[in-house]
Protein backbone atom coordinates (compact mmCIF):
# COMPACT_ATOMS: atom_id res chain seq x y z
CA UNK A 1 0.00 0.00 0.00
CA UNK A 2 2.94 2.48 0.60
CA UNK A 3 1.79 6.04 0.59
CA UNK A 4 -1.50 5.20 0.87
CA UNK A 5 -0.88 3.94 4.42
CA UNK A 6 -0.46 7.59 5.70
CA UNK A 7 -4.54 8.09 5.47
CA UNK A 8 -7.56 7.18 5.24
CA UNK A 9 -7.54 5.63 1.31
CA UNK A 10 -10.06 7.57 -0.68
CA UNK A 11 -12.91 5.52 -2.95
CA UNK A 12 -15.63 7.45 -5.28
CA UNK A 13 -18.36 5.28 -6.11
CA UNK A 14 -19.86 6.99 -9.60
CA UNK A 15 -23.56 6.52 -9.99
CA UNK A 16 -25.69 5.92 -7.11
CA UNK A 17 -27.63 3.04 -8.63
CA UNK A 18 -28.24 -0.26 -7.06
CA UNK A 19 -24.45 -1.06 -8.00
CA UNK A 20 -22.96 1.93 -6.90
CA UNK A 21 -26.01 1.63 -3.49
CA UNK A 22 -24.58 -2.15 -3.21
CA UNK A 23 -20.56 -1.38 -3.22
CA UNK A 24 -21.54 1.76 -0.63
CA UNK A 25 -22.84 -0.45 1.69
CA UNK A 26 -20.52 -3.37 1.29
CA UNK A 27 -17.59 -1.02 1.68
CA UNK A 28 -19.54 0.29 5.07
CA UNK A 29 -19.88 -2.55 6.43
CA UNK A 30 -16.65 -4.39 6.28
CA UNK A 31 -14.35 -1.30 6.06
CA UNK A 32 -15.98 1.35 8.30
CA UNK A 33 -14.09 4.28 8.59
CA UNK A 34 -11.14 2.40 7.66
CA UNK A 35 -11.90 3.89 4.16
CA UNK A 36 -13.43 6.93 2.75
CA UNK A 37 -16.43 6.47 0.78
CA UNK A 38 -18.48 8.88 -1.53
CA UNK A 39 -21.24 8.23 -4.06
CA UNK A 40 -20.90 10.79 -6.83
CA UNK A 41 -24.48 10.89 -8.47
CA UNK A 42 -24.80 12.43 -11.89
CA UNK A 43 -28.96 13.07 -11.18
CA UNK A 44 -31.04 14.51 -8.19
CA UNK A 45 -32.26 11.07 -7.08
CA UNK A 46 -30.82 7.52 -6.11
CA UNK A 47 -31.96 4.69 -7.71
CA UNK A 48 -30.86 5.30 -11.26
CA UNK A 49 -32.82 2.29 -13.70
CA UNK A 50 -34.93 2.10 -10.70
CA UNK A 51 -37.38 4.80 -10.38
CA UNK A 52 -40.86 4.25 -8.88
CA UNK A 53 -43.48 6.68 -9.89
CA UNK A 54 -47.07 7.62 -9.33
CA UNK A 55 -49.79 8.23 -12.38
CA UNK A 56 -53.49 8.70 -12.16
CA UNK A 57 -53.68 8.12 -8.91
CA UNK A 58 -51.58 4.68 -9.47
CA UNK A 59 -48.13 3.74 -8.40
CA UNK A 60 -45.94 2.95 -11.49
CA UNK A 61 -42.33 1.70 -12.26
CA UNK A 62 -40.61 3.73 -14.63
CA UNK A 63 -38.04 1.41 -14.84
CA UNK A 64 -37.22 -1.94 -12.76
CA UNK A 65 -40.51 -3.61 -11.97
CA UNK A 66 -39.99 -7.47 -10.99
CA UNK A 67 -38.00 -9.39 -8.75
CA UNK A 68 -37.11 -11.84 -11.09
CA UNK A 69 -37.32 -14.91 -9.18
CA UNK A 70 -37.24 -14.63 -5.11
CA UNK A 71 -35.44 -17.08 -3.65
CA UNK A 72 -31.84 -16.08 -2.40
CA UNK A 73 -32.46 -12.89 -4.74
CA UNK A 74 -30.38 -10.28 -2.52
CA UNK A 75 -33.08 -7.76 -3.97
CA UNK A 76 -36.12 -9.62 -2.54
CA UNK A 77 -34.20 -9.75 0.84
CA UNK A 78 -33.38 -5.85 0.63
CA UNK A 79 -37.20 -5.39 -0.25
CA UNK A 80 -38.28 -7.30 2.78
CA UNK A 81 -36.13 -5.51 5.08
CA UNK A 82 -36.78 -2.41 3.61
CA UNK A 83 -40.88 -3.14 4.35
CA UNK A 84 -41.63 -2.76 0.64
CA UNK A 85 -43.55 -6.37 0.30
CA UNK A 86 -45.93 -5.17 2.38
CA UNK A 87 -48.43 -2.25 1.58
CA UNK A 88 -48.77 1.01 3.49
CA UNK A 89 -45.47 0.61 4.93
CA UNK A 90 -44.87 4.13 4.84
CA UNK A 91 -44.73 5.45 7.81
CA UNK A 92 -47.14 7.86 9.40
CA UNK A 93 -47.02 10.89 7.23
CA UNK A 94 -50.32 10.32 6.04
CA UNK A 95 -49.53 9.24 2.40
CA UNK A 96 -51.76 7.60 0.27
CA UNK A 97 -51.23 3.91 -0.61
CA UNK A 98 -51.81 3.73 -4.28
CA UNK A 99 -52.84 0.35 -6.31
CA UNK A 100 -49.60 -0.32 -7.61
CA UNK A 101 -48.90 -2.08 -11.05
CA UNK A 102 -49.33 -5.86 -11.35
CA UNK A 103 -50.58 -5.82 -7.63
CA UNK A 104 -52.57 -8.87 -8.95
CA UNK A 105 -49.49 -10.58 -10.33
CA UNK A 106 -48.60 -11.75 -13.60
CA UNK A 107 -52.22 -11.95 -15.28
CA UNK A 108 -53.30 -15.62 -16.71
CA UNK A 109 -56.57 -14.37 -18.41
CA UNK A 110 -55.10 -12.37 -21.65
CA UNK A 111 -57.92 -11.50 -24.30
CA UNK A 112 -55.55 -12.45 -27.56
CA UNK A 113 -57.24 -10.95 -30.49
CA UNK A 114 -55.84 -10.57 -34.56
CA UNK A 115 -55.74 -7.80 -36.26
CA UNK A 116 -59.61 -6.77 -37.49
CA UNK A 117 -60.56 -7.83 -34.46
CA UNK A 118 -61.46 -11.39 -34.66
CA UNK A 119 -60.51 -13.79 -31.50
CA UNK A 120 -57.32 -16.04 -32.94
CA UNK A 121 -58.56 -19.74 -32.40
CA UNK A 122 -57.24 -21.16 -28.62
CA UNK A 123 -56.02 -23.95 -30.14
CA UNK A 124 -54.07 -22.48 -32.45
CA UNK A 125 -52.58 -20.58 -29.89
CA UNK A 126 -51.65 -23.05 -27.65
CA UNK A 127 -49.91 -25.04 -30.39
CA UNK A 128 -47.78 -22.09 -31.27
CA UNK A 129 -47.02 -20.78 -27.51
CA UNK A 130 -45.87 -24.80 -26.74
CA UNK A 131 -43.45 -24.34 -30.22
CA UNK A 132 -42.31 -20.85 -28.60
CA UNK A 133 -42.08 -22.68 -25.13
CA UNK A 134 -40.15 -25.53 -26.50
CA UNK A 135 -37.72 -23.72 -28.49
CA UNK A 136 -36.83 -21.62 -25.90
CA UNK A 137 -36.48 -24.48 -23.44
CA UNK A 138 -33.82 -25.77 -26.22
CA UNK A 139 -32.06 -22.34 -25.88
CA UNK A 140 -31.81 -22.33 -22.46
CA UNK A 141 -30.98 -25.60 -21.35
CA UNK A 142 -28.07 -25.82 -24.07
CA UNK A 143 -30.03 -28.54 -26.02
CA UNK A 144 -29.33 -27.23 -29.58
CA UNK A 145 -28.45 -29.11 -32.72
CA UNK A 146 -24.89 -28.22 -33.58
CA UNK A 147 -25.41 -26.20 -36.45
CA UNK A 148 -22.89 -23.43 -36.55
CA UNK A 149 -25.09 -21.64 -39.05
CA UNK A 150 -27.21 -20.80 -36.64
CA UNK A 151 -25.71 -17.98 -33.83
CA UNK A 152 -28.73 -15.97 -33.39
CA UNK A 153 -31.81 -16.11 -31.30
CA UNK A 154 -33.53 -15.01 -33.80
CA UNK A 155 -32.18 -17.50 -36.48
CA UNK A 156 -33.28 -20.52 -34.10
CA UNK A 157 -36.31 -19.30 -33.46
CA UNK A 158 -37.67 -18.67 -37.18
CA UNK A 159 -35.93 -22.14 -37.88
CA UNK A 160 -38.03 -23.65 -35.69
CA UNK A 161 -41.10 -21.83 -36.63
CA UNK A 162 -39.87 -22.83 -40.24
CA UNK A 163 -39.69 -26.57 -39.25
CA UNK A 164 -43.40 -26.56 -37.91
CA UNK A 165 -44.86 -24.46 -40.73
CA UNK A 166 -43.42 -27.22 -43.12
CA UNK A 167 -44.77 -29.87 -41.38
CA UNK A 168 -48.04 -28.62 -39.87
CA UNK A 169 -48.95 -25.99 -42.80
CA UNK A 170 -51.03 -22.66 -41.42
CA UNK A 171 -51.75 -19.49 -42.28
CA UNK A 172 -51.23 -15.88 -41.19
CA UNK A 173 -52.51 -15.95 -37.67
CA UNK A 174 -49.88 -18.55 -37.16
CA UNK A 175 -47.59 -15.96 -38.31
CA UNK A 176 -49.16 -13.55 -36.46
CA UNK A 177 -48.76 -15.68 -33.08
CA UNK A 178 -45.65 -16.72 -34.13
CA UNK A 179 -44.53 -12.71 -33.75
CA UNK A 180 -46.10 -12.17 -30.80
CA UNK A 181 -44.38 -14.12 -28.85
CA UNK A 182 -40.93 -12.90 -30.37
CA UNK A 183 -42.16 -9.49 -29.14
CA UNK A 184 -42.70 -10.83 -26.07
CA UNK A 185 -39.00 -12.00 -26.25
CA UNK A 186 -37.25 -8.51 -27.35
CA UNK A 187 -38.92 -7.01 -24.67
CA UNK A 188 -37.17 -9.27 -22.03
CA UNK A 189 -34.06 -8.98 -23.48
CA UNK A 190 -34.17 -5.18 -24.64
CA UNK A 191 -33.02 -5.95 -28.56
CA UNK A 192 -34.73 -4.52 -31.39
CA UNK A 193 -33.82 -7.48 -33.95
CA UNK A 194 -33.43 -11.12 -32.37
CA UNK A 195 -31.35 -11.76 -35.23
CA UNK A 196 -28.58 -9.57 -32.93
CA UNK A 197 -29.02 -11.58 -29.57
CA UNK A 198 -26.25 -14.05 -29.42
CA UNK A 199 -27.45 -17.88 -28.98
CA UNK A 200 -24.91 -19.23 -27.17
CA UNK A 201 -24.96 -16.64 -24.32
CA UNK A 202 -28.45 -17.42 -23.65
CA UNK A 203 -27.71 -20.55 -21.71
CA UNK A 204 -25.23 -18.57 -19.39
CA UNK A 205 -28.42 -16.44 -18.40
CA UNK A 206 -29.36 -17.39 -14.60
CA UNK A 207 -32.49 -16.25 -12.71
CA UNK A 208 -33.02 -17.22 -9.46
CA UNK A 209 -35.80 -19.95 -8.47
CA UNK A 210 -39.49 -18.77 -6.93
CA UNK A 211 -41.82 -16.69 -7.40
CA UNK A 212 -41.82 -13.54 -10.17
CA UNK A 213 -42.98 -10.55 -7.73
CA UNK A 214 -43.93 -6.68 -8.13
CA UNK A 215 -43.53 -4.45 -5.04
CA UNK A 216 -46.48 -2.76 -3.16
CA UNK A 217 -44.47 -0.16 -1.56
CA UNK A 218 -42.55 0.49 -4.74
CA UNK A 219 -38.75 -0.24 -6.27
CA UNK A 220 -37.10 2.93 -4.96
CA UNK A 221 -37.79 1.45 -1.54
CA UNK A 222 -34.96 -0.66 -2.28
CA UNK A 223 -32.10 1.74 -3.14
CA UNK A 224 -33.51 3.96 -0.54
CA UNK A 225 -33.55 1.42 2.22
CA UNK A 226 -29.45 1.01 1.22
CA UNK A 227 -28.74 4.66 1.26
CA UNK A 228 -30.49 5.27 4.51
CA UNK A 229 -28.07 3.10 6.34
CA UNK A 230 -24.97 4.98 4.89
CA UNK A 231 -22.99 7.50 6.85
CA UNK A 232 -24.74 10.91 6.48
CA UNK A 233 -23.39 13.05 3.28
CA UNK A 234 -21.65 9.75 2.01
CA UNK A 235 -23.99 10.32 -1.33
CA UNK A 236 -23.72 13.83 -3.12
CA UNK A 237 -26.45 14.32 -5.84
CA UNK A 238 -25.97 16.65 -9.03
CA UNK A 239 -22.44 15.91 -9.12
CA UNK A 240 -21.73 14.42 -13.07
CA UNK A 241 -18.47 13.03 -13.72
CA UNK A 242 -17.29 14.02 -17.10
CA UNK A 243 -13.41 12.32 -17.21
CA UNK A 244 -11.87 10.31 -14.82
CA UNK A 245 -8.20 10.31 -15.06
CA UNK A 246 -6.33 7.70 -13.81
CA UNK A 247 -2.16 6.53 -13.36
CA UNK A 248 -1.31 9.72 -12.26
CA UNK A 249 1.95 9.85 -10.13
CA UNK A 250 1.82 11.50 -6.74
CA UNK A 251 -0.22 10.96 -3.52
CA UNK A 252 -3.85 9.98 -4.97
CA UNK A 253 -3.36 8.14 -8.37
CA UNK A 254 -7.14 8.94 -9.98
CA UNK A 255 -8.62 12.33 -10.55
CA UNK A 256 -12.71 12.80 -11.33
CA UNK A 257 -13.32 15.35 -13.94
CA UNK A 258 -16.76 17.11 -13.10
CA UNK A 259 -19.06 18.72 -15.74
CA UNK A 260 -18.79 21.56 -13.53
CA UNK A 261 -15.24 22.33 -13.62
CA UNK A 262 -14.67 20.75 -10.29
CA UNK A 263 -11.96 18.09 -9.42
CA UNK A 264 -11.85 15.15 -6.78
CA UNK A 265 -8.73 12.88 -6.28
CA UNK A 266 -9.28 9.21 -5.42
CA UNK A 267 -7.36 6.24 -4.81
CA UNK A 268 -10.15 4.32 -6.23
CA UNK A 269 -13.34 5.07 -8.06
CA UNK A 270 -15.49 2.34 -8.76
CA UNK A 271 -17.57 3.02 -12.13
CA UNK A 272 -21.14 1.59 -11.77
CA UNK A 273 -22.43 4.18 -15.33
CA UNK A 274 -24.65 2.43 -17.57
CA UNK A 275 -23.05 0.60 -20.75
CA UNK A 276 -24.96 3.55 -22.99
CA UNK A 277 -22.75 5.71 -21.23
CA UNK A 278 -19.64 3.73 -21.50
CA UNK A 279 -20.27 3.34 -24.96
CA UNK A 280 -20.76 6.94 -25.77
CA UNK A 281 -17.80 7.56 -23.63
CA UNK A 282 -15.32 5.67 -26.22
CA UNK A 283 -17.21 6.77 -29.07
CA UNK A 284 -16.77 10.29 -28.39
CA UNK A 285 -20.61 10.97 -28.00
CA UNK A 286 -20.61 12.32 -24.73
CA UNK A 287 -20.71 9.96 -21.73
CA UNK A 288 -18.03 9.10 -19.17
CA UNK A 289 -14.52 9.46 -20.96
CA UNK A 290 -11.19 8.12 -19.22
CA UNK A 291 -7.59 9.61 -19.72
CA UNK A 292 -5.37 7.36 -20.45
CA UNK A 293 -7.53 5.54 -22.70
CA UNK A 294 -9.04 2.72 -21.75
CA UNK A 295 -7.44 -0.58 -22.53
CA UNK A 296 -8.10 -2.39 -25.45
CA UNK A 297 -9.95 -5.18 -24.11
CA UNK A 298 -12.04 -3.46 -21.97
CA UNK A 299 -12.74 -0.99 -24.34
CA UNK A 300 -13.22 -3.89 -27.00
CA UNK A 301 -15.91 -5.42 -24.48
CA UNK A 302 -17.32 -1.80 -24.19
CA UNK A 303 -18.08 -2.05 -27.50
CA UNK A 304 -19.31 -5.69 -28.52
CA UNK A 305 -21.99 -6.08 -26.12
CA UNK A 306 -25.41 -4.81 -26.77
CA UNK A 307 -27.01 -2.19 -24.68
CA UNK A 308 -30.66 -1.81 -25.92
CA UNK A 309 -33.88 0.51 -25.29
CA UNK A 310 -36.91 -1.19 -23.54
CA UNK A 311 -39.98 1.89 -22.98
CA UNK A 312 -43.06 1.41 -21.05
CA UNK A 313 -46.01 3.73 -21.94
CA UNK A 314 -48.79 4.36 -19.59
CA UNK A 315 -51.99 5.35 -20.43
CA UNK A 316 -55.26 6.52 -18.76
CA UNK A 317 -58.41 5.76 -20.12
CA UNK A 318 -60.73 8.54 -19.99
CA UNK A 319 -63.11 8.87 -17.39
CA UNK A 320 -60.84 7.76 -14.70
CA UNK A 321 -61.12 5.49 -11.47
CA UNK A 322 -64.91 4.18 -11.46
CA UNK A 323 -65.95 5.58 -14.57
CA UNK A 324 -64.79 2.45 -17.12
CA UNK A 325 -68.05 0.83 -18.52
CA UNK A 326 -66.09 -2.70 -18.82
CA UNK A 327 -62.89 -3.55 -17.06
CA UNK A 328 -60.28 -3.25 -19.91
CA UNK A 329 -58.65 -6.64 -20.83
CA UNK A 330 -55.65 -7.96 -20.94
CA UNK A 331 -54.95 -7.45 -24.52
CA UNK A 332 -52.69 -9.18 -26.96
CA UNK A 333 -52.14 -8.35 -30.05
CA UNK A 334 -51.23 -10.57 -32.99
CA UNK A 335 -50.36 -8.09 -36.20
CA UNK A 336 -51.12 -9.27 -39.48
CA UNK A 337 -47.67 -9.06 -41.34
CA UNK A 338 -49.73 -8.23 -44.80
CA UNK A 339 -50.45 -4.88 -42.44
CA UNK A 340 -54.41 -5.32 -42.51
CA UNK A 341 -55.42 -2.14 -41.24
CA UNK A 342 -53.47 1.07 -42.64
CA UNK A 343 -54.28 3.35 -40.17
CA UNK A 344 -52.18 1.16 -37.05
CA UNK A 345 -48.42 3.13 -37.06
CA UNK A 346 -45.48 1.53 -37.67
CA UNK A 347 -44.28 1.64 -34.11
CA UNK A 348 -47.32 -0.15 -32.81
CA UNK A 349 -46.69 -3.28 -35.15
CA UNK A 350 -43.63 -4.92 -32.44
CA UNK A 351 -46.02 -4.17 -28.95
CA UNK A 352 -47.24 -7.42 -28.12
CA UNK A 353 -49.61 -5.85 -25.63
CA UNK A 354 -51.95 -3.26 -24.36
CA UNK A 355 -53.13 -4.34 -20.37
CA UNK A 356 -54.47 -2.29 -18.03
CA UNK A 357 -51.77 -2.25 -14.93
CA UNK A 358 -53.69 -4.58 -12.20
CA UNK A 359 -57.18 -5.72 -13.21
CA UNK A 360 -59.78 -3.66 -13.14
CA UNK A 361 -57.68 -0.74 -13.65
CA UNK A 362 -58.22 2.95 -15.84
CA UNK A 363 -54.05 2.83 -15.85
CA UNK A 364 -52.94 1.35 -19.21
CA UNK A 365 -49.08 -0.14 -19.98
CA UNK A 366 -47.70 -0.65 -23.12
CA UNK A 367 -44.10 -1.88 -23.83
CA UNK A 368 -42.16 -0.98 -26.67
CA UNK A 369 -38.10 -1.83 -27.62
CA UNK A 370 -35.88 -0.62 -30.05
CA UNK A 371 -36.64 1.29 -32.98
CA UNK A 372 -40.18 1.50 -31.84
CA UNK A 373 -39.18 2.40 -28.31
CA UNK A 374 -36.93 5.30 -29.85
CA UNK A 375 -39.74 6.42 -31.58
CA UNK A 376 -42.00 6.61 -28.76
CA UNK A 377 -39.41 9.10 -26.79
CA UNK A 378 -39.73 11.27 -29.61
CA UNK A 379 -43.12 11.60 -30.40
CA UNK A 380 -45.39 13.96 -29.29
CA UNK A 381 -48.06 12.98 -26.82
CA UNK A 382 -51.18 13.59 -29.39
CA UNK A 383 -49.59 11.70 -31.60
CA UNK A 384 -48.70 8.88 -29.79
CA UNK A 385 -52.79 9.15 -28.71
CA UNK A 386 -53.54 8.87 -31.75
CA UNK A 387 -51.64 6.03 -33.02
CA UNK A 388 -52.74 4.17 -29.85
CA UNK A 389 -56.48 4.99 -30.77
CA UNK A 390 -55.85 3.76 -33.77
CA UNK A 391 -54.38 0.49 -33.15
CA UNK A 392 -57.55 0.11 -30.92
CA UNK A 393 -59.85 0.46 -33.62
CA UNK A 394 -57.66 -2.28 -35.64
CA UNK A 395 -58.32 -4.48 -32.91
CA UNK A 396 -62.14 -3.57 -32.20
CA UNK A 397 -63.95 -6.94 -31.20
CA UNK A 398 -67.97 -7.73 -30.83
CA UNK A 399 -67.06 -7.22 -27.25
CA UNK A 400 -67.15 -3.44 -28.18
CA UNK A 401 -65.57 0.01 -27.22
CA UNK A 402 -62.06 0.08 -25.70
CA UNK A 403 -62.39 3.62 -24.36
CA UNK A 404 -60.61 6.41 -24.92
CA UNK A 405 -57.13 7.61 -23.30
CA UNK A 406 -56.71 10.79 -22.08
CA UNK A 407 -53.36 11.21 -20.72
CA UNK A 408 -50.35 9.76 -20.74
CA UNK A 409 -46.96 9.19 -19.26
CA UNK A 410 -43.49 7.31 -20.97
CA UNK A 411 -40.12 6.73 -19.87
CA UNK A 412 -37.18 8.26 -22.07
CA UNK A 413 -34.04 5.90 -20.59
CA UNK A 414 -32.66 6.39 -24.29
CA UNK A 415 -32.92 10.31 -24.88
CA UNK A 416 -31.61 10.10 -20.82
CA UNK A 417 -27.92 10.86 -21.31
CA UNK A 418 -27.50 9.36 -17.47
CA UNK A 419 -28.63 6.18 -19.16
CA UNK A 420 -28.73 5.92 -22.73
CA UNK A 421 -30.34 3.08 -22.99
CA UNK A 422 -32.08 0.66 -20.78
CA UNK A 423 -30.49 -2.77 -20.27
CA UNK A 424 -27.60 -4.91 -21.42
CA UNK A 425 -27.55 -8.31 -23.37
CA UNK A 426 -25.26 -10.47 -24.97
CA UNK A 427 -25.11 -9.21 -29.10
CA UNK A 428 -23.84 -11.68 -31.65
CA UNK A 429 -20.11 -11.12 -31.78
CA UNK A 430 -19.37 -10.93 -28.17
CA UNK A 431 -19.78 -13.58 -25.24
CA UNK A 432 -19.90 -14.08 -21.36
CA UNK A 433 -16.13 -13.30 -21.97
CA UNK A 434 -16.57 -9.60 -22.83
CA UNK A 435 -18.59 -9.20 -19.22
CA UNK A 436 -15.94 -10.64 -17.70
CA UNK A 437 -13.85 -8.25 -19.52
CA UNK A 438 -15.82 -5.31 -18.39
CA UNK A 439 -15.91 -6.52 -14.77
CA UNK A 440 -11.96 -7.36 -14.51
CA UNK A 441 -9.51 -3.78 -13.08
CA UNK A 442 -7.84 -2.22 -14.92
CA UNK A 443 -4.51 -2.49 -13.38
CA UNK A 444 -2.98 -4.00 -10.27
CA UNK A 445 -3.48 -1.13 -7.63
CA UNK A 446 -7.51 -1.17 -8.43
CA UNK A 447 -7.61 2.51 -9.69
CA UNK A 448 -10.85 2.40 -11.68
CA UNK A 449 -13.15 -0.56 -10.96
CA UNK A 450 -15.85 -1.50 -13.13
CA UNK A 451 -19.45 -2.54 -11.61
CA UNK A 452 -23.20 -2.25 -13.04
CA UNK A 453 -25.61 -4.92 -13.98
CA UNK A 454 -23.97 -4.96 -17.54
CA UNK A 455 -20.33 -6.58 -15.73
CA UNK A 456 -22.38 -9.90 -14.39
CA UNK A 457 -21.59 -12.34 -16.70
CA UNK A 458 -25.24 -14.37 -15.80
CA UNK A 459 -27.05 -12.29 -14.00
CA UNK A 460 -26.95 -8.68 -16.27
CA UNK A 461 -29.94 -6.71 -17.56
CA UNK A 462 -31.62 -7.30 -13.75
CA UNK A 463 -31.47 -5.04 -10.38
CA UNK A 464 -30.19 -8.24 -8.15
CA UNK A 465 -26.85 -8.55 -11.04
CA UNK A 466 -26.34 -4.69 -10.51
CA UNK A 467 -26.23 -5.31 -6.34
CA UNK A 468 -23.95 -8.14 -7.11
CA UNK A 469 -21.25 -7.01 -8.68
CA UNK A 470 -21.42 -4.23 -6.52
CA UNK A 471 -20.83 -6.21 -3.75
CA UNK A 472 -18.23 -8.04 -5.54
CA UNK A 473 -16.42 -4.82 -6.70
CA UNK A 474 -16.24 -4.18 -2.93
CA UNK A 475 -14.87 -7.29 -1.56
CA UNK A 476 -11.86 -6.86 -4.17
CA UNK A 477 -11.18 -3.58 -2.20
CA UNK A 478 -11.98 -5.41 1.35
CA UNK A 479 -9.47 -7.67 0.07
CA UNK A 480 -6.83 -5.86 -1.16
CA UNK A 481 -6.95 -3.66 1.81
CA UNK A 482 -7.15 -6.67 4.21
CA UNK A 483 -10.50 -5.32 5.85
CA UNK A 484 -11.83 -9.17 6.19
CA UNK A 485 -13.65 -9.13 9.52
CA UNK A 486 -14.48 -5.78 10.34
CA UNK A 487 -17.69 -5.35 10.29
CA UNK A 488 -20.00 -7.87 9.39
C1 LIG B 1 -37.79 -0.11 -18.45
C2 LIG B 1 -36.92 -0.99 -17.62
C3 LIG B 1 -37.46 -2.12 -17.04
C4 LIG B 1 -36.67 -2.96 -16.27
N1 LIG B 1 -37.24 -4.03 -15.66
C5 LIG B 1 -36.53 -4.77 -14.79
C6 LIG B 1 -37.16 -5.76 -13.99
O1 LIG B 1 -38.37 -5.96 -14.07
N2 LIG B 1 -36.39 -6.47 -13.13
C7 LIG B 1 -35.04 -6.27 -13.00
O2 LIG B 1 -34.39 -6.96 -12.19
N3 LIG B 1 -34.42 -5.31 -13.73
C8 LIG B 1 -35.13 -4.56 -14.61
N4 LIG B 1 -34.53 -3.55 -15.31
C9 LIG B 1 -33.06 -3.42 -15.26
C10 LIG B 1 -32.57 -2.78 -13.96
O3 LIG B 1 -33.32 -1.63 -13.71
C11 LIG B 1 -31.09 -2.42 -14.12
O4 LIG B 1 -30.36 -3.57 -14.54
C12 LIG B 1 -30.44 -1.93 -12.83
O5 LIG B 1 -31.29 -1.06 -12.11
C13 LIG B 1 -29.13 -1.23 -13.20
O6 LIG B 1 -28.47 -0.75 -12.05
P1 LIG B 1 -26.99 -0.18 -12.18
O7 LIG B 1 -26.58 0.29 -10.83
O8 LIG B 1 -26.15 -1.13 -12.91
O9 LIG B 1 -27.12 1.07 -13.18
P2 LIG B 1 -27.97 2.42 -13.05
O10 LIG B 1 -29.24 2.17 -12.37
O11 LIG B 1 -28.01 2.98 -14.43
O12 LIG B 1 -27.08 3.33 -12.12
C14 LIG B 1 -26.02 4.12 -12.62
C15 LIG B 1 -26.12 5.51 -12.04
O13 LIG B 1 -25.04 6.29 -12.58
C16 LIG B 1 -25.50 7.62 -12.77
N5 LIG B 1 -24.62 8.26 -13.74
C17 LIG B 1 -24.61 8.09 -15.10
N6 LIG B 1 -23.63 8.84 -15.64
C18 LIG B 1 -23.02 9.48 -14.62
C19 LIG B 1 -21.93 10.38 -14.54
N7 LIG B 1 -21.29 10.78 -15.65
N8 LIG B 1 -21.55 10.87 -13.34
C20 LIG B 1 -22.20 10.48 -12.19
N9 LIG B 1 -23.25 9.62 -12.21
C21 LIG B 1 -23.64 9.11 -13.41
C22 LIG B 1 -26.92 7.43 -13.27
O14 LIG B 1 -27.69 8.59 -13.08
C23 LIG B 1 -27.40 6.25 -12.41
O15 LIG B 1 -28.06 6.70 -11.24
C24 LIG B 1 -35.30 -2.67 -16.06
C25 LIG B 1 -34.76 -1.51 -16.62
C26 LIG B 1 -35.56 -0.68 -17.39
C27 LIG B 1 -34.96 0.57 -17.96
Amino acid sequence: MGEVDRRKPKVVIVGAGMAGLAAARRLHVCAGDLLDVVVVEAGDRIGGRIFTSEFASARVEMGATWIHGIEGSPIYDVARKAGALIPNQRGDDGETQFPWERMDGFPSDALTLAEGGQALDPALLRRISALFSHLKSLIVSGEIAADKEIVSVGAFLRSGFESYRAANGGDWMEEAAFAMHECGEREYTAVDDLYTLDLAAEEEYMEFPGEHITLPGGYSRVPEFIAAALPPGTIRLGRSVSRVEWRLSGDHGVKLHFDNGEVELADHAIVTVSLGVLKAGINGAGGLVFSPFLPEAKRGAIERLGFGLVDKLFMEIEGGIGKVKSPFPFLRMAFDPGRHVAEIPWWMRRTDSICPIYGGSHVLLAWFVGREAAEIEKLNDDDIIHGVHATLAGFKSPAGDFGRISKLRRSSWGRNPRFLGSYSYVAVGSSGDDQDALADPVDASLQILFAGEATHRTRYATTHGAYLSGVREADRLVQYYGFQGYGS
